[in-house]
């Protein structure tokens, strides 16, 4: 009797095990990689094959059926399966949520895995030699020959060009024209659409000691506009002419459409963009051509670090640092952490870049993992402007900005140059509160204040989302006299549009943003290089060039002085230095105004004095003493639920549990449970139990064990709870 078989399949549901079933009735034996449709529970769903076992016979009776088979080969290739594997395991999350994460939406829904025919029609060198106006007497395949001779096309363009079937029938039966697949069709010549720019010697040394092939990791560090993207530029053409792919990684596509155009114009190669303002049937079809190596090089935000790709070269990751790499909920992994996981799978390079490093990355290349290149030097045209600290205390501020401050950004307009401001809050302001009683408009279902917008008129909560009217008076005294307090961008906006009528005020945050077209519109604006004030958001420090920006104002660097969060220090560091960078392009002599009531804090000082990289120096020391990341490893158990008691609860006994598998011991730590940076939100009571371990290995082998535990627990199903592990916000 032949051997049958189950398929133990990942299914994308919260239960952290496989799920047998019996194959699909009249299809073949689906393979690992291969998706099926599934019935579970209720629902149906897509899981994705990972093991053929034989079919013992106390498999249970109620064993299901699968439903259907998605797909006649394998989506996921092993390699990719094993990565997805390694990912689940590393960050606790099931498997079959890590497969569908890795998918874009149609496929992950069960759509077919097909790209549209990549067929061309090409002139034979029999129709070539023809002349024009051949064959005689058949005038519509004459002309067919005569478009053709222009190019190759698909049956598509040629029926809209308004020839039948059959006259193509009938020229590739003469053998004057044949079917050709696009990727021969795409004559070769070179990847190059223009040319390269002559590196410097730093880029020069930098580029040379980029690997062709094999694992190696490269620190890219240098300042903007120091030529990293020309470096990047460079290691990716050596690999296209090796005929491999490149997977750049990005934060954020939207906002910087200047990057991804100027790998277009440098390259002539099909070039994917896989992020989430691709509608999804771009995105389907982007990850299928990088499978299928059509694409050559592959532009993405967090979630493309699974794109597949058939012939894998390079992977970069850019402006490393930035922690929208991090995914804060659901599964919450770091695209940058897992793309050295997966250049060291696929045995090829990857190059990080940032002109201000994370401390991990730093901390990496101090103990031998990575190297570092350093480039020092400004590329051609840029120079980095100096940071000049402006003490606020005790000073006349207009709006927050300081007299000094409104004297440089009007200096510079009428020298007709470009000024950036950046505050860091969006709205009109922060806080309204009643001039008699005090009252204050908070959100009712977080810890926290409503920020009042103007454009349009509400109330707005920035944690949960939640909306209401702006009260015409008090609620608590009726009082009229409603104030408000502090400044956020749309303010500041109003405050230049009054004071400066006849400049134009552009604003840069998550509310101007919305419509990719109006960003756009602004971005061309700037690229005019008329005076222009910009006001904006920490999306402004997202690696735009502004070539015409001269003066810089920063109107407030504290809040990363004071925070609890241990990492703030780092991260308003590389705000500060991110902003500043934008300021001193080509000609223009640079000014960037750091506004601070704390001119004198020692971490202040060290980022004046020493550039970002002393501070970096002094931050990792005091991680080192207090042994912090990246000196120790640490996970969150979060737990959140209506009732506060449920949660405090349940990471109470989550520790005891812990405890008992490995007891609290200096090199491995409990901390908590504690509340939350922002204790209710949405409704919810937010808690967490923070470890701390010496050494990533017993981590990574407790966890699993100690999960089981949980799931266990009674309260587990009554609380939201979730593993993070290498958390970035506590
Ligand atoms: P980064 O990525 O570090 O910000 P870029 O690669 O974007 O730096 O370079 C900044 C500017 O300098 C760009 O306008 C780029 O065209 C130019 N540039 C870079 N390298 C060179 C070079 N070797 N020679 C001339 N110009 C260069
Ligand atoms: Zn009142
Ligand atoms: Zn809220």
């Amino acid at each position: 009797m032949p051997t049958r078989y189950l398929l133990r399949v990942a299914v994308p549901s919260p239960i952290r095990r496989l799920f047998d079933y019996l194959p699909p009735a009249d299809s073949p034996l689906p393979e690992p990689g291969q998706r099926l449709r599934v019935p579970f529970g209720h629902q149906q769903l897509v899981g994705v094959v990972v093991e053929q076992v034989p079919h013992t016979e106390d498999a249970p009776d109620k064993l299901k059926a699968a439903l259907a088979s998605l797909d006649t080969a394998p989506l996921f290739d092993p390699l990719q399966m094993a990565f997805c594997r390694w990912a689940a395991r590393y960050y606790q999350y099931p498997l079959g949520e890590v497969l569908s994460a890795a998918l874009p939406a149609p496929l992950r829904n069960g759509d077919a895995a097909e790209l549209p025919s990549q067929t061309r029609w090409q002139i034979t060198i029999e129709g070539l030699g023809l002349p024009e106006g051949a064959p005689k007497g058949a005038r519509k395949q004459a002309q067919l020959l005569t478009l053709l001779r222009k190019g190759t096309r698909s049956a598509e363009d040629i029926a809209a060009a308004g020839f039948s079937k059959a006259v193509l029938k009938a020229l590739t039966e003469r053998g004057l024209v044949e079917a050709v697949s696009l990727a021969e069709s795409q004559t070769f010549d070179g990847p190059l659409g223009e040319a390269p720019l002559p590196l410097n010697a730093e880029q020069a040394e930098a580029l040379a000691a980029i690997p062709d092939t094999g694992y190696c990791v490269s620190l890219l560090d240098g300042v903007t506009g120091s030529g990293k993207t020309e470096v990047y530029l460079q290691a990716i053409q050596r690999q296209l002419e090796a005929g491999r792919q490149a997977l750049v990684l990005v934060p954020e596509i939207g906002l910087t459409p200047q990057t991804v155009a100027r790998f277009q114009r440098r390259f002539k190669v099909p070039v994917g963009i896989l992020h989430s303002g691709v509608a999804d049937g771009g995105r389907n079809q982007a990850w299928l051509r990088a499978r299928a190596g059509l694409d050559r090089i592959i532009i993405g935000t967090r979630s493309a670090v699974f794109a597949p790709l058939k012939h894998p070269g390079i992977i970069i990751v850019d402006e490393e640092h930035d922690t929208s790499y991090k995914q804060q909920e659901g599964f919450r992994y770091s695209a940058r952490d897992l793309a050295v996981y997966r250049a060291h799978q696929l045995q090829v390079p990857l190059v990080m870049g940032s002109a201000t490093p994370s401390l991990e990355s730093l901390a990496n290349v101090a103990a031998g993992r990575y190297q570092r290149l350093r480039l020092r030097q400004q590329a051609a045209n840029h120079r980095v402007a100096r940071l000049e600290p402006v003490d606020i205390r005790n000073q006349p501020l207009q709006e927050g900005l300081s007299n000094k401050s409104l004297q440089a950004l009007k200096a510079a307009i009428q020298r007709g140059e470009q000024v950036l401001v950046f505050i860091n809050r969006r709205g009109f302001a922060p806080l309204l509160m009643c001039h008699f009683c005090g009252w204050q408009a908070k959100c009712p279902r977080c810890d926290a204040r409503m920020t009042l917008h103007h454009k349009p008129y509400h109330l707005h909560c920035h944690h949960c989302d939640h909306q209401r009217r702006v009260p015409q008076q008090c609620p608590d005294c009726k009082g009229s006299e409603l104030h408000h307090i502090g400044a956020g961008t749309e303010r500041t906006e109003a405050y230049f549009n009054q004071i400066l009528p006849d400049v134009p005020v552009l604003r840069i945050d998550r509310d101007s943003t919305r419509s990719q077209k109006h960003l756009n519109a602004m971005l061309d604006q700037i690229q005019t290089g008329a005076p222009c004030v910009l006001v904006g958001t920490q999306m402004l420090a997202k690696g735009h060039h502004f070539p015409r920006v001269s003066t810089v104002i920063i109107l407030d660097a504290d809040g990363g002085l004071f925070s609890p969060d241990f990492r703030a220090t780092e991260k308003m560091a590389q705000l500060i230095i991110q902003v500043a960078g934008r300021a001193g392009r080509e000609d223009l002599q640079g000014q960037v105004l750091l506004q601070s009531h704390h001119t004198e804090h020692p971490y202040l000082n060290l980022l004046l004095s020493q550039g970002y990289h002393g501070l970096a120096r002094q931050l990792l020391q005091e991680r080192q003493l207090a042994e912090l990341p990246p000196f120790s490893f640490m996970v969150l158990l979060r737990a959140e639920s209506k009732r506060p008691e449920n949660a405090q609860q349940f990471l109470q006994q989550a520790r005891q549990q812990a405890e008992l598998l490995i007891p609290a011991n200096p090199q491995f730590r409990y901390l908590g449970p504690l509340p939350a940076a922002m204790e209710k939100r949405q409704d919810r009571f937010r808690f967490l139990l923070q470890l701390q371990a010496h050494s990533r290995a017993q981590l990574q082998q407790f966890l699993p064990q100690w999960i089981e535990r949980i799931e266990q627990l009674a309260l587990s199903r009554r609380v939201r709870w979730a593993v993070d592990v290498d958390p970035q916000e506590t």
